[in-house]
């Protein structure tokens, strides 16, 4: 039966109840395309009035947070902060979550040693991750990789001061991809909350919030295999029934070929170049905001160095798959994860984190 739950959940974003669903009754689904991204929502056990409301306000909130944050489009307010930031002008936020998630922001920066760095805007911008259609052609230079490296664009640029934000290095251009989901789980948790839903899940482009359970069940979150080519979609399962957000970076979201290469949309900014070596990392905890930004972190931290990072962001359960897919997690999250006996991986388990 856990297995039926598991695999319907998997299938979310997917697929509609079907009439031979069991628990067609009892369970509400609806899914929406907002964010560049599906949003999808289930519910527990709900009125249907209560549904169709919450489902509008997922909508409607996904929607507004796009326009705020959207990273390259030129409508959005990040945008407008951003030609302020190029022209070292300082800008008044407007009724807007930029100001906190900046701060936000330089937190993860600090905590991450820079690994994750939402000021490298420009250089995601020149490997050609700023739009809908990725490149084909050829990759960019080092001499424009070295260039914007040289002009070190970080955090602790920026200063917040109440509703104002200036940077003092005009080559910081701000992109919230890493984490900016994140934190909307957590917020649009936040409202189904205060409107009294007590089981539900947010599914923000394969990045999941839940509260309460499935019925008397916990709900159980797939974390997908990274090779395409697998038959076994899933890897592991992660059941889940507290609130807790399940959130995955991994080098097959998004990435563009050349030559028979493949170059990710997680750029080192220390090196300017896609990581390579790590697939996926998965980050199970409360705060989607943190699970986020420390997923994106991990990844660019790689083998050598997730353990002390995910340590320094105060991150509790990791699964990192490796470049030949072998699974690396701490021993809480070897723990927590249900594997696919029919896929067993190969796995390593780490030091504990805490
Ligand atoms: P995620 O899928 O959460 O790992 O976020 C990936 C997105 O974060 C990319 O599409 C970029 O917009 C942005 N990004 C890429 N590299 C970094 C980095 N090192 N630090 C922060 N944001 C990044
Ligand atoms: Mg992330």
């Amino acid at each position: 039966m856990q297995l039926k739950i598991f695999i319907s959940l998997l299938l979310l974003s997917l697929v509609a109840c079907t009439p031979s669903d069991p628990y067609q009754d009892r369970k509400f689904q609806q899914q929406f395309y907002v964010f560049g991204t599906l949003v999808g929502i289930t519910l527990w056990d709900e009125s249907p009035e209560k549904a169709e409301k919450a489902a509008q306000t997922l909508v409607q909130t996904f929607q507004e947070y796009h326009q705020q944050w959207h990273s390259w489009q030129a409508d959005s307010q990040l945008t407008a902060l951003n030609q302020a930031i190029a022209a070292g002008e300082s800008w008044q936020v407007h009724d807007s979550l930029i100001s906190p998630l900046t701060v936000m922001a330089q937190h993860f920066y600090q905590t991450s040693d820079g690994f994750f760095n939402p000021a490298i805007g420009q250089l995601v911008g020149l490997w050609g991750f700023h739009a809908d259609e990725l490149p084909t052609g050829p990759l960019p230079s080092e001499k424009q990789i070295a260039k914007l490296l040289a002009a070190k664009p970080k955090m602790t640029d920026i200063q917040v001061k109440g509703h104002v934000i200036s940077a003092n290095n005009p080559a910081v251009q701000l992109d919230f991809g890493a984490f900016a989901k994140g934190y909307a789980l957590d917020l649009i948790i936040e409202k189904l909350k205060s409107m009294g839903i007590k089981n539900a899940i947010v599914n923000a482009g394969g990045n999941l919030k839940a509260i309460g359970k499935a019925g008397d069940r916990p709900w159980m979150i797939g974390i997908r295999h990274p090779s395409p080519t697998e038959k076994v979609g899933v890897i592991a399962a992660i059941p889940v029934e507290t609130e807790m957000s399940v959130v995955t970076s991994g080098n097959y979201e998004r990435y563009r070929e050349f030559e028979g290469s493949r170059y990710s949309h997680i750029i080192d900014p220390n090196t300017g170049w896609p990581v390579k070596g790590v697939s996926s990392v998965t980050v199970v905890d409360e705060s989607a905001t943190l699970a986020d930004a420390a997923s994106t972190a991990l990844m660019v931290a790689g083998l050598q160095d997730w353990h002390r990072i995910a340590r320094q962001m105060g991150v509790k359960y990791v699964m990192l798959i490796d470049g030949s897919h072998t699974v690396h997690v701490n021993p809480k999250m070897a723990r927590l994860a249900e594997f696919q006996r029919r896929n067993l991986p190969d796995a390593v388990v780490s030091k504990p984190l805490e």
